[in-house]
């Protein structure tokens, strides 16, 4: 059986920009009610580093601009109601200054996976402390046992593996097979093993298997297709959001403590064309509910199912991912016929979290 998990980065833009309240607590609200009909869950990636700061920010100045409560609110009642809360982490956001309305990160930390292992290992443990002191009050086997990190940046692995399993994290998902990127962050993941079993990582390199691996990989579902797959009209509006609210653009200006490229017909109009052709070039299809529609997803499980190894009872994740700032008004209705499919096959299908998850472990050492 596939337990299909829905996991949402919870953010604000990544350079920064933007209110809370719009691009993460509404969006989740509208996210969690259209679930909960289905009988779904939502596992919150929720970013604790750029919580805290508008923690921070609340308790210096004594307003709630970022709306931090509004935000804890949510996440208590998310885990009250059954759904799960996790960890992703910006890493940027730990020293990030308040200027206007925006955010000045430290970009010479915007690459998690470079980052020396003693700040990695204090990050993790700082925001899993975090959560499970906001969250236990309310579900006392609550744990913060899984993590995402920003752009997926986790190669080189060595730190990040070692960092997760000091901090008792047992799950990453972090990995999409064919993944690459090499810009501000660098990976290749096209040597996954697999694009929807899970894998205990090595730590050496995330991607390659060891059955003596403490770390279970839960890849992110991802097919390679054709162009034509990325043209679902969500996929376009998250496209024009990467290209005009990403972070830094080049990790050499960024280093340099330049900020981010500006200018009409600057460096930064040539980085979001090179940015909107890197996006096409890419071949790599995640299963994105915001950018895929209801129709292409049940597709894209029927697939995914093809996948399970025959013959035995298998409780096997499929994780889809989405972003609650781009979670437009138009995804409730796409969604769907995806959700009504699940809901209606509940032999082959279940809703799942990634807490949830944790009981599998012991069948999938068999895979
Ligand atoms: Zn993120």
């Amino acid at each position: 059986m596939l337990h299909v998990i829905f996991s949402v980065d919870y953010e604000i833009h990544g350079n920064g920009d933007g209110d809370p309240k719009a691009l993460m607590v509404e969006p989740t609200a509208r996210m969690l009610r259209l679930l909960e009909e289905y009988g779904a869950k939502l596992t919150i990636m929720a970013d604790v580093a750029e919580i805290l700061r508008f923690k921070e920010y609340a308790e210096r100045t004594g307003r709630d601009d970022y709306g931090y409560q509004a935000i804890v609110e949510q996440l208590l009642q998310a885990i009250a109601s059954g759904h799960d809360v996790q960890l992703h982490i910006h890493s940027s956001y730990f020293n990030a200054v308040h200027q206007q309305d925006c955010w000045a990160q430290d970009w010479s930390e915007y690459d998690f996976a470079m980052l020396p292992y003693e700040r990695m290992d204090w990050m993790v443990k700082t925001c899993k402390e975090y959560l499970e002191s906001l969250l236990k009050p309310v579900k006392q086997d609550y744990a913060c046992m899984a993590f995402r990190a920003a752009n997926w940046s986790v190669s080189p692995s060595t730190n990040v593996v070692r960092a997760l399993l000091n901090n008792r994290i047992e799950i990453d998902t972090s990995v999409w097979k064919f993944g690459r990127r090499n810009g501000a962050v660098k990976f290749d993941y096209s040597s996954a093993p697999s694009a929807l079993l899970p894998w205990r990582a090595s730590e050496a390199d995330i991607c390659v298997p060891d059955r003596n691996g403490r770390l279970w990989e839960i890849p992110i579902y991802t097919e390679k297709r054709w162009l034509g797959a990325f043209l679902a009209r969500g996929r376009l509006y998250r496209v024009m959001c990467d290209v005009f609210h990403k972070g830094p653009f080049h990790l050499s200006q960024a280093k340099a403590g330049q900020g981010e490229p500006s200018g009409p017909g600057g460096p930064r109009r040539r980085s979001r064309l090179a940015a909107l052709k890197a996006l096409f070039d890419t071949h790599a299809w995640k299963a994105d509910f915001n950018q895929c529609d209801g129709r292409q997803l049940v597709k894209a499980l029927q697939r995914a199912e093809r996948l399970v190894p025959q013959g035995r009872d298998l409780q096997l994740p499929f994780v889809l991912i989405g972003h609650s700032k781009l979670f437009t008004p138009s995804n409730e209705g796409t969604l769907r016929p995806f959700l009504a499919h699940i809901a209606r096959h509940s032999d082959r299908f279940a809703f799942g979290t990634l807490q949830g998850m944790g009981s599998f472990h012991r069948q999938w050492a068999a895979l």
